[in-house]
């Protein structure tokens, strides 16, 4: 895809005189390629119409830079599509929630449950599994496989055939034991037919989940648009898991479930492993859609609000991808001052979807003077090493014992950390522009 829209810019940006048809061919060639990414007919339509009211012509033909323009606008323009502008249901830690996963079999739903489930109990949360998918044979097995290995409670029925049934006790079960996240997985068909949908429907009923979450391969193609509106249809969908997206995914797929479920998508599977799931991220998705990167809208920010002369030290510590807790700590201290560069981190994969959800800003900036709280209590030793391992049992008792806090939350703090760190790793050896020279981004 980045290669067929870079190269549909370029040619306009060469043409000597911009006019309606440059901009046009040019346009249709971004088609193309979005349709090539899957992303759907309507969609495209839509987007190419947004942008030809968007884009002025005589801003193209007056110098300024036009591969950026027309880039600015359709990355706008997919962020719009993908931000349904009200967030979905989100649990409570400590109130149950019922949560529903559907999908076609073999999308990723027995997975991504234990996926949903290992996440939030890293985060302190009682997760509950519940297998009720009778139709495969082996899916309790999965189930109760990965459920184990995750330590996480499960339940299911080798003998049951009736998945309703199944589904109840366990919800029941988990109720009476006060697991606040009760996830029940069902089953799928190879392809959408009538008897899938009847099944979620009557599943739905018997359960009443407070989310029901469509999990989408990101390789259906075309195809993620009628799929995601029948499941809609016989359920109502409240949010959008898209998994297998680190190969060479195309992810138009994403935009389609989207439009068709009118709900976001909140997490993504990024391989086969329990940790291998993200938080969803608008920005980065579509930068890596586009073939941007994951940093360039990120880039783009610095340029803008941090002056000139702060950036070498900045972009470099950024560069050297050693990621220390003392760098987390002054990343949460610009953006508790919520200056200019405190506004540039939370534009940072990772810092902004899952460190400081929209609408939750109050419940962020605690959290984040609770993490500052215990790292003070960290020797500079503890805060300059990028070596995990050096945390041990003895170390964080000390640390919780030295702010007050509980084992577990210095526990929290650190997997935050950890996180943070995989993500940054991926700036290193990132090209640190010289002054003046913004074109090479
Ligand atoms: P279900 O039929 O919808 O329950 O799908 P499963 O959870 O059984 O997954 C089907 C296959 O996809 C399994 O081999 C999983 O390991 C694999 N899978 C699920 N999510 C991902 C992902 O994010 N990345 C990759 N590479 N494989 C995945
Ligand atoms: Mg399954």
């Amino acid at each position: 895809l980045s290669g067929s829209i870079s190269r549909a810019l370029q040619q306009m940006s060469n043409a000597t005189i911009i006019d309606e048809k440059v901009l046009n061919e040019c346009l249709n060639e971004i088609t193309r390629a979005l349709l090539k990414a899957d992303v759907h007919f309507d969609l495209v339509k839509k987007m190419q119409i947004n942008i030809k009211k968007i884009v002025n012509l005589d801003d193209l033909a007056a110098g300024h830079n036009k591969r950026r323009i027309i880039q600015q606008a359709i990355f706008n323009e997919l962020c719009n599509m993908l931000d349904t502008g009200k967030p979905s249901f989100t649990p409570k830690k400590g109130k149950t929630s019922v949560i529903m996963f559907v999908g076609l079999q073999g999308s990723g739903k027995t997975t991504t449950c234990t996926k949903y489930a290992y996440y939030h109990q890293k985060k302190g949360w009682k997760p509950a599994l519940v297998c009720a998918d009778t139709f495969r044979a082996g899916a309790f097995d999965q189930l109760k496989q990965n459920a184990t290995k995750a330590k996480i409670p499960f339940y299911g029925s080798y003998m049951e055939s009736d998945p309703v049934k199944i589904a109840v006790e366990g919800v029941e079960r988990f109720k009476k034991e006060n697991c606040d996240l009760i996830i029940v997985d069902t089953s799928g068909r190879h392809q959408q037919e009538a008897a899938l949908f009847e099944e979620m429907r009557q599943l739905a009923e018997a359960t009443k989940p407070d989310l029901v979450i469509f999990v989408m391969d990101s390789s259906i193609g075309q195809a993620a648009f009628s799929q995601a509106q029948a499941f809609n249809r016989s359920v109502s969908v409240g949010a959008v898991i898209v998994t297998k997206t680190e190969g060479a995914a195309k992810g138009g797929g994403a935009l389609s479930a989207v439009a068709a479920t009118k709900s976001p998508v909140i997490f993504l599977g990024t391989g086969e492993h329990m940790d291998e799931f993200e938080v969803f991220d608008v920005k980065p998705f579509v930068s890596r859609l586009l073939g941007m990167g994951d940093w360039s809208g990120f880039m783009d920010k610095i340029h803008e609000v941090v002056p000139m002369d702060q950036q070498p030290e900045l972009l470099q510590k950024l560069s050297e991808g050693n990621f220390t807790l003392r760098i987390m700590y002054e990343q949460f201290q610009n953006i508790l001052n919520m200056g200019p560069i405190g506004q540039v981190f939370s534009m940072l994969p990772g810092f902004s979807a899952e460190l400081m959800p929209k609408g939750r800003e109050k419940e962020s900036q605690a959290k984040i003077k609770r993490y500052m709280t215990m790292m003070d209590s960290m020797t500079n030793e503890e805060l300059d090493s990028t070596n995990p391992k050096l945390m041990n049992e003895s170390r964080i008792m000390r640390i919780a014992r030295g702010s007050g806090r509980q084992v577990r939350d210095v526990m929290e703090m650190l997997e935050e950390y950890k996180r943070l760190a995989k993500i940054w790793s991926k700036m290193k050896g990132l090209k640190i522009p010289k002054k003046g020279d913004m074109s090479a981004l």
